[in-house]
């Protein structure tokens, strides 16, 4: 066990780029929503909060999560985890640090967070009702063109020759600046998507240096990523998105012949070679890809050897399941066989995080860094443009009626009620939503919960030695 002496409280943080919109993706400008430490006085009794989900990691380290609540579940030392204890009755934060003998300012500073991350509560009951996480970024997703290279099963995309024009991406831009600031948000987050974006690479350079310049004029954060196949991935693409700060997400489904089933070129035949010789690319000139694969009956042996090389890569990889839309519930995994294969690609994960690889994967739709009453921030800060200035709360709406969406919070479902995990699922996608995956997330959410949170682990040990090492070496 490591002798800690400052208690330390560390909420899971999240990477990654997903083919799907959501928009969840660390929604929150700060980890902690909750306003309940403006009450927090070292005088004013605190008690445990009830229901807490807690699982040890080891070497001292503690998973916390209040599942009510919608902060993120963090982790916590050996010092933090005995003040917690101290709380199991009512007690002042004072009289427990004493208890503890452990350093009064750190003790308070780490108390507060405690009570910021639900962990604690006022033992009067006093507890205010909780405000849904404001999201930091609105998303904008451009679906550059409806034209693609590759012809994959479960798209969704009308694949047809339309295309944006700059005028239609620029105006977009605009739109999106324009409702970012009355909502009072401090960053725009384009993703360019298609069919595929790179057919389009002059008007995505076109498009991003016109956002470039919009974001310094409004004094905004901007953060772009293109969504892409591969195919057409070249070093000079790559150096320019590289160059200009624009991440790259990477869809693959896997390293044999599910690829080619999956995600045929559009005149037929396999695209793997070509992906894998992108992935090769990237990864001799230092570019860092974020991947992405759609979950199948087709693909799943196959995901824990994809997760083994984006482990070996160093590159964040997210399994989005697959869900039917408008057809093709062939491919639908079995949820049993999904949780086993799941469960392998989790043990394989807990080996290469003691070597010292990583990320974990991310598991579907699952944000542990932004629990949310909903599923997704689509018509709320999340909305779509296509050809034709089509616009959208989500990109499977693009050229269809929308007028009646509307996420809805978890807690109006009736199905959803009493599952403990579901301000981490949110309720799933309102468009597919049909509970097909419920009991895999049940059962996988833990699991992964403790994946997350290992990794964090090894990083503040690793964080932690190299300051020791460099001295050793000095
Ligand atoms: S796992 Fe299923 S029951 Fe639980 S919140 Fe998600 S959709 Fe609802
Ligand atoms: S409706 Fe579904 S696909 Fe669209 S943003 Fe929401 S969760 Fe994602």
């Amino acid at each position: 066990m490591e002798n800690l002496e400052i208690p330390a409280l560390i909420p899971l943080t999240e990477e990654g780029e997903q083919d799907c919109a959501c928009g969840r993706e660390s929604a929150s400008a700060s980890p902690f929503p909750s306003k309940e430490s403006n009450q927090f006085s070292l005088l004013m009794p605190l008690n445990q909060s009830s229901g807490l989900y807690r699982k040890d990691l080891g070497h001292g380290w503690v998973l916390f999560h209040n599942p009510s609540k919608f902060s993120p579940p963090s982790i916590l030392n050996s010092s933090a985890c005995t003040l917690v204890d101290a709380f199991q009755s009512p007690i002042s934060p004072e009289r427990a640090i004493q208890m503890t003998g452990l350093p009064l300012e750190a003790s308070a500073s780490f108390l507060k967070e405690a009570v910021q991350a639900g962990l604690l509560v006022p033992a009067d009951g006093s507890s205010e009702l909780e405000e849904p996480p404001n999201p930091h970024a609105l998303t904008l997703w451009l679906a550059l063109t409806f034209n693609c290279n590759l012809s994959c099963r479960y798209c969704y995309v009308p694949s047809m020759p339309l295309s944006m024009t700059e005028g239609e991406g620029k105006r977009a831009v605009d739109w999106a600046i324009a409702k970012l600031k009355e909502q009072g948000l401090k960053a725009l987050k384009i993703k360019y998507a298609g069919g595929e974006p790179l057919l389009c690479f002059d008007l995505l350079k076109a498009i991003h240096e016109y956002a470039q310049r919009k974001a310094w004029e409004e004094n905004l954060e901007l953060r772009e990523v293109v969504l892409t196949n591969g195919a057409l991935l070249e070093h000079e693409t790559l150096a320019f998105l590289r160059g200009e700060g624009i991440a790259v997400m990477l869809s693959i489904d896997g390293l044999g012949s599910e690829q080619g089933l999956l995600r045929p070129l559009a005149g037929g035949g396999d695209s793997l070679p070509l992906v894998l010789r992108a992935i090769e690319l990237a990864q001799s000139e230092g570019s860092k890809l974020f991947l992405s694969a759609t979950v199948t009956s087709l693909n799943l042996e196959g995901l824990p050897k994809l997760a083994d090389l984006a482990m070996d890569l160093g590159w964040p990889l997210s399994l989005n399941f697959y869900r039917p839309n408008g057809g093709g519930v062939a491919l639908l995994p079995n949820p049993g066989r999904l949780v086993e294969v799941f469960q392998e690609i989790g043990e394989l994960v807990k080996e290469r995080l003691g070597q010292g690889k990583g990320p974990a994967p991310n598991l579907d739709l699952i944000h542990p860094a932004s629990p949310s009453p909903y599923p997704c921030q689509g018509g709320i800060s999340f909305f779509a443009f296509g050809p034709g200035g089509d616009f959208a709360p989500c990109p499977m709406l693009l050229g269809k009626s929308s007028a009646s969406f509307k996420p809805s919070p978890v807690d109006e479902d009736p199905h959803c009620w009493t599952c403990f995990w579901r301000y981490l699922c949110g309720g799933g996608c309102p468009l597919l939503r049909n509970h097909h995956y419920c009991q895999a997330y049940r059962e996988l959410i833990p699991l992964w919960l403790e994946l997350k949170a290992q990794a964090q682990r090894v990083m503040i040990t690793l964080a932690r030695r190299l300051p020791r090492a460099l001295h050793a070496l000095a």
